[in-house]
Parts: C-alpha cells; structure tokens; sequence
C-alpha cells in the first residue's frame, strides 16, 4: 500500500511517498528556516503564504522521486492537528482537493502520532508496550502506547516545551534559530560542568522548562556581574564565545538530564514497557542519543518535520481500522491533544 503524506503543522512543507508505512519512495521537505532565521522565531502567516507558494511543486517531486502517477497512490495522509492554523490549512485543503480530484481515501493524522511512527521508518521496530518520548518545539510529553495507535499522556509540560526552552536559551545567548541544533554546536565546545543549573522540582512525570530558562538568564547576568533588571537582548553582547559555549554545554547536559529522569520515573511506574522511542525535532540531539543508547531514534533526517512519518502513522491507523475522513468535512484542530 503506497501512501502520500502531506505536513504543513508548522514551517515546513514536506511530502512523501511511503510503501507499507516502511519503505520510503521519496521525501521531499522545503524548510522555511532561511525565512525566519532573521526574526528568531516563526511568522505564522508568512509561513502559511510560504506553504502555499510551494506545495504543489513539493508533491509533484515527491510523485516524481518515487516513481509514482496518482494511479499509483492508494492513500493521501495530512496532518490535520496540531499546529498553526493557517500553515494546517494549507496543507489540508490541498490534500482535500487531490483526494477529491483524484478519488483516494483521505486520513487526517494527529502530528505527534506521526512524530512517534518516525521510529516505524526503518527495518527495527519497536515492541510493545512502549513509552514514546515527544520532544518538540510545541510539545513535551511521554506517552504510554500500549498497542499501534493507542497513546495515553502520562507526562507533560506544564509551561514551555523543551525545544522552546532550546530555542529560548539560544536567543539569550545569541545563537542563531532554530536553537536547538546551534546550541548543540557551540556545546562542542564548552564545559558542560562549568555552570550549575537546577532541576525544576515537578511531581509525578510531568516537565516544566520555564525556570531553566530563567535559571541560565540569571546565570549568565551573574557571570558578568550585571544586575537582574539588565536587558536579556543585551547579554550577548558581553560573552566571551568561550562563555557562550560553556553556558550551551551546561544548558545541554541538564536539559538531557531531566529529560532521563522522568523517562527513568516512567520506567520504574510502568515495568512492562519492552521498548523506548524518542520523536520530534528535539530527538536529533546527539548528547540526548548518546546518553539513550538503549532507546529508539529515527534517522536525524526524520527527527524533524516530513511527509513521510505522516505516511507510516496513517499506514497504522489503516491496520488498526481507522476509516478515510469525508474530504468535504475533514477539519483543523490547532490545539487538541493525541488522546482525542
Ligand atoms: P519540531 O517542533 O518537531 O519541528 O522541532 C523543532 C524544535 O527542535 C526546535 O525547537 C529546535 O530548536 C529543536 N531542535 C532541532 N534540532 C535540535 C538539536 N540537535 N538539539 C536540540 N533541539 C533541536
Ligand atoms: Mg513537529
């Protein structure tokens, strides 16, 4: 069964063709980093004009690099929820109009169901149950997946997300966006013990990330002497890289640290768990690999946002009996949790 997967949630546009939720045909994803890199942060209806001015070549290369004529395709799979609305709309209303166009089934797929089922991409697939650890620039969670496409949220983020609080700590420090991956460069080289940073003290499994983030702007204001009410655009301009790179390295390790505790928690609360798997843009990190050599990744190219995890989450839903959605009422949902 080939499936084409559609994702527009937040500021990239990517398509694919995937065979038997496994075997991928093609990917194609346009990212839309170049854009927003100069503002530090996404422009949802830059980002929704941006979509539109390039799915259609998108889909047509994914077509295209998988050797595929629409009387190829057996299914069209979009991401319907969460995210921002506008870029969702773009998305949905172009896989609505193909379904419609060229008669295919239509499955509207939740993004980290797909995040999750990046792990499904390869020829090692996770046993159940299993805990998916979901790590984005929206969402933190762990979720308990008992069997394909049964997700219970068993930990959250009460305030920022972890990619967020990459995101965020990078501007303090003034590396460019996405924060993620220029954090973990610069960390390469600094002392990752140079500077002490808390761990936020959360019951049960659920994360909080906005007081590290406070905790390196504090850090940092205290390494150069300025007081507390000094400007936190401003603190850039007085680190040395050396101090750039140690307060990156420092951020790094607790931020992987608390991320292995609650998994640790996790794992203790729920012993039947047989396998862990790490999703969402966050999961490209190295330091958090190497410190999880047990657990599942997908492949770096699949941490982030693609058509192709789309696909292999849909292929599940199909196997489990999720039925096509009406290409004439199929909605978005900015904001509505996996459990739904
Ligand atoms: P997503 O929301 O799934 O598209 O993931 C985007 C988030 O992943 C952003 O907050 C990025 O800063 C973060 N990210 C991407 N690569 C890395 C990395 N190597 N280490 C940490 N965070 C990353
Ligand atoms: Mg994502």
């Amino acid at each position: 069964m080939k499936i084409l997967g559609i994702e527009t949630s937040c500021d990239e546009t990517a398509a694919a063709v995937v065979e038997d939720g496994q075997k991928i045909l093609s990917n194609v994803v346009v990212s839309q980093i170049d854009i927003f890199k100069d503002y530090g942060g996404v422009i949802p209806e830059v980002a929704a004009r941006s979509h539109l001015e390039v799915i259609m070549p998108v889909i047509k290369k994914a077509l295209k690099d998988a050797n595929c004529g629409w009387d190829d395709i057996d299914a069209i799979a979009v991401t319907h929820a969460p995210g921002l609305l506008g870029s969702l709309l773009i998305g949905t209303l172009t896989a609505r109009t193909l379904a419609i166009l060229h008669d295919k089934p239509l499955y509207a797929v939740h993004h980290l169901k797909s995040h999750v089922y990046a792990n499904w991409l390869s020829d090692q697939t996770p046993a159940f149950p299993l805990l998916a650890l979901v790590i984005s620039g929206g969402h933190t969670q762990i979720l308990y997946m008992r069997a394909h496409n049964d997700f219970k949220i068993i930990g959250t983020t009460r305030d920022d997300a972890i990619g967020e609080c990459f995101d965020k700590v990078a501007k303090i420090l003034g590396l460019p966006y996405p924060g993620g991956p220029s954090i973990a460069e610069a960390a390469k080289a600094g002392n990752e013990n140079k500077y002490q940073l808390p761990h936020p003290r959360v019951e049960n499994l659920d994360f909080s990330f906005s007081g590290l983030k406070t905790a390196v702007l504090r850090a940092v204001q205290k390494e150069l002497n300025l007081p507390i009410s000094h400007p936190s655009h401003d603190l850039k301009n007085h680190l040395t890289e050396q101090q750039i790179n140690d307060f990156a390295a420092s951020f790094q390790r607790a931020a992987v640290e608390i991320l292995i505790e609650k998994l640790q928690k996790a794992l203790e609360m729920y012993p039947d768990v047989q396998s862990v798997v790490v999703a969402g843009g966050v999961s490209a990190n190295q330091a958090l690999r190497d410190a999880l050599p047990e657990a599942y990744f997908p492949e770096p190219k699949f941490s982030g946002d693609n058509g192709a995890m789309v696909a292999a989450a849909a292929y599940y839903e199909i196997q489990s009996g999720v039925k096509p959605t009406d290409p004439y009422k199929l909605n978005i949902y900015p904001r509505i949790s996996i459990e739904s």
